[in-house]
C-alpha cells in the first residue's frame, strides 16, 4: 500500500506552493488507495514556532486536505513532529558513527567560513575540506579540552553515482563528488533536516515521497544515507515551482502567497483545491472543473509536468466564481457578512433582524463576484437613499424628455402597491409601460438609474425586491429633487 506524507516545516504560513504539495500527496494517497501523513518538521528550532504549526494546520482543514495519520490524529509510527523524535534518530547517528559512515566534526564556524571564502576566491564549489575525517581519539579528546562542542558529519563515499527515477522529472543523475561531507546532527545535539526526513520517511513506512522541486539537491544526500543505514529508498516526485505570470519564483510580488489571504478574501476551498491540482497537473480532456472528491479518482502523478506551473490569478478568479455560483447561497451569505460588517454596510444587529434580505442582496451581486469579499463593490446601490449617479451615461440616461413623467407614474404604482416582490416587480414595469408608453431600454434604463445611479448591475427586478417600496419612493423622490 502506498504511503505518501506532507512534511511543512512550522516556519511560517501555508504557502500556496506548500498546499499544492499536500494536496498532490493527499489525492496521490486517494487515487491509490494508500494513506496520508501529516508530519511536523521543527529541526530547525530557531525558526519553528507553535503559531505557525497551528496556522498550517488550520489551513490544511480549511481545504479539506484531511491526513488518515500524524499530527493531532496519531498513528503507530508517532510521534509525528520531529523535535519528540530526537531519541529515536539517536541509535541511528550512532550506527553511522560506529561503522565509520559518519564522524565528530570540531570545526568552528568561523573556520568553515574561512574555508568556504577561499574556495569561493578560488572559483571552486565550496564544499567542506574534510579535515575532521581523520581524527584520532587523541585529537577529540584535546579539541573537546578546548571546550569545542562537535557536530556529527556524515562521510560520503567517493565517486558514487547516485540516481533518482523520479516521477516527475524522469532519470536525474549526481555524484556523491559534488557532495562534500555534510553535518547530521548539529552541535545542539539536533538532526538536521536531510537526516530527521530521511529516518523518519523510513519508519513511517513511506513509499512515495512528494515533494517540491526546492528539494531535489537535498535527495541525493538523503539517499546516501538510506544506503549507509540498509533502507529501502523510496520513490520520489519532485514537483516543479510555482511561478509568477512574469515566470520568476511566485513571491508576495504576485500576489497573496498565503492559504489564509485566499480564505480571507473570500476564496472558497473546492475552488483552491481544483485550481492548484491544475498548477502542474492536467487531466485528460477539456474539462477543468472538478470537485474534490473527482479529482481524488483521477488525479494521475504521471500527468505532473515537470515544466514549471504559471499561478494565473485570473483563472483563479475565474473557476472561484463558478464556485460561488454553484454553493448553496447560504454558505455565500455566511462569508459575505463579515465584510459586509467591516466595509460598514450593516452591523452585528442588522445581521439579526435581516438576514433574508441579506441573503437576498448577496444572491442579486454574486452572479458577478470573483471572490466573495469583491462584494462590498457591488453593494452600494443597496443602502441609503440618494442616488449617486455614476457616470456621464447615467446622466444622459436621466436627461430624456420622458424621464419626470415615467418616475411620477412609477411612483404612483408604488404608492398603489402593498409590497414589492421579484414577481410583482415584472407587473409594475409593464403598469409604468402601459401608463407612459415607453418600452424597452427607454423604460428600463430610466428605471434602473434613478434607484440606483448605474447604467449596469444586478437583475432589475432583484433591485426592485431588495429596495423595497419605500426606499425606491424615496430614491424617486430624490431623483425628482435633485438630479433632474
Ligand atoms: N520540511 C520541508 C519543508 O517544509 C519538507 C521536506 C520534505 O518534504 O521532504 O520544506
Amino acid at each position: 500500500m502506498e504511503r505518501v506524507r506532507f512534511a511543512p516545516s512550522p516556519t511560517g504560513h501555508l504557502h500556496i506552493g506548500g498546499a499544492r504539495t499536500a494536496l498532490f500527496n493527499y489525492l496521490y494517497a486517494k487515487r491509490t488507495g494508500g494513506k496520508f501523513l501529516l508530519r511536523i518538521e521543527d529541526t530547525d528550532l530557531n525558526r519553528s514556532t507553535e503559531e505557525s504549526e497551528k496556522v498550517i494546520i488550520e489551513g490544511l482543514k480549511w481545504l479539506g486536505i484531511n491526513w488518515d495519520e500524524g499530527i493531532e490524529v496519531g498513528g503507530e509510527h508517532g510521534p509525528y513532529r520531529s523535535t519528540e523524535r530526537v531519541d529515536i534518530y539517536n541509535p541511528y547517528v550512532e550506527k553511522l558513527l560506529e561503522e565509520g559512515k559518519a564522524y565528530l566534526c570540531y570545526c568552528s564556524e568561523e573556520e568553515l567560513e574561512r574555508e568556504r571564502e577561499e574556495a569561493l576566491k578560488k572559483g571552486e564549489m565550496p564544499r567542506y575540506s574534510g579535515k575532521c575525517r581523520h581524527l584520532t581519539k587523541e585529537d577529540r579528546e584535546r579539541l573537546e579540552k578546548e571546550g569545542r562542542k562537535p557536530v556529527v558529519r556524515f562521510r560520503v563515499p567517493n565517486n558514487e553515482p547516485i540516481i533518482i527515477e523520479d516521477l516527475v522529472r524522469g532519470r536525474v543523475e549526481f555524484n556523491s563528488n559534488d557532495i562534500g561531507d555534510f553535518i547530521i546532527v548539529k552541535s545542539d545535539g539536533i538532526p538536521v533536516y536531510n537526516f530527521a526526513v530521511t529516518i523518519d520517511d523510513y519508519l513511517m513506512e513511506i513509499t512515495t515521497v512528494i515533494r517540491g522541486e526546492e528539494h531535489l539537491s537535498n535527495t541525493p544526500r538523503q539517499i546516501l544515507i538510506y544506503k549507509a543505514l540498509g533502507f529501502d529508498v523510496p520513490k520520489f516526485a519532485h514537483v516543479s515551482l510555482i511561478l509568477g505570470k512574469d515566470r520568476t519564483k511566485m513571491s508576495k510580488r504576485h500576489g497573496s502567497t498565503w492559504v489564509e489571504q485566499y480564505k480571507d478574501a473570500g476564496y472558497l476551498p473546492e475552488a483552491i483545491n481544483n485550481f492548484l491540482a491544475l498548477l502542474g497537473w492536467s487531466p485528460e480532456g477539456e474539462e477543468e472543473i472538478f470537485s474534490m472528491s473527482e479529482l481524488e479518482n483521477i488525479f494521475d502523478i504521471n500527468r505532473v509536468s515537470k515544466n514549471p506551473a504559471v499561478f494565473d490569478i485570473d483563472k483563479l478568479n475565474y473557476i472561484n466564481g463558478i464556485y460561488i455560483r454553484k454553493s448553496e447561497l447560504d454558505k455565500i451569505v455566511d462569508l459575505a457578512i463579515p465584510h459586509l460588517i467591516k466595509a460598514g454596510f450593516i452591523d452585528e444587529d442588522f445581521v439579526k433582524e435581516n438576514r433574508e434580505w441579506i441573503s437576498k442582496v448577496v444572491d442579486a451581486v454574486r452572479g458577478g463576484l470573483s471572490y466573495v469579499g469583491e462584494i462590498v463593490n457591488h453593494v452600494g446601490i443597496f443602502f441609503g437613499e440618494e442616488v449617486k449617479l455614476e457616470d456621464d451615461e447615467a446622466k444622459e440616461v436621466l436627461k430624456q424628455e420622458h424621464i419626470p413623467a415615467l418616475l411620477d407614474e412609477f411612483k404612483n404604482i408604488l404608492l398603489e402597491t402593498e409590497t414589492v416582490t421579484k414577481e410583482n416587480a415584472k407587473e409594475i414595469m409593464n403598469e409604468i409601460k402601459n401608463r407612459t408608453g415607453a418600452k424597452g431600454k427607454a423604460l428600463f434604463m430610466p428605471v434602473r438609474v434613478s434607484v440606483t445611479g448605474q447604467v449596469h448591475g444586478p437583475e432589475l427586478v432583484n433591485i426592485l425586491e431588495i429596495l423595497g417600496k419605500d426606499l425606491l419612493i424615496k430614491r424617486i423622490d430624490y431623483v425628482r429633487q435633485n438630479l433632474l
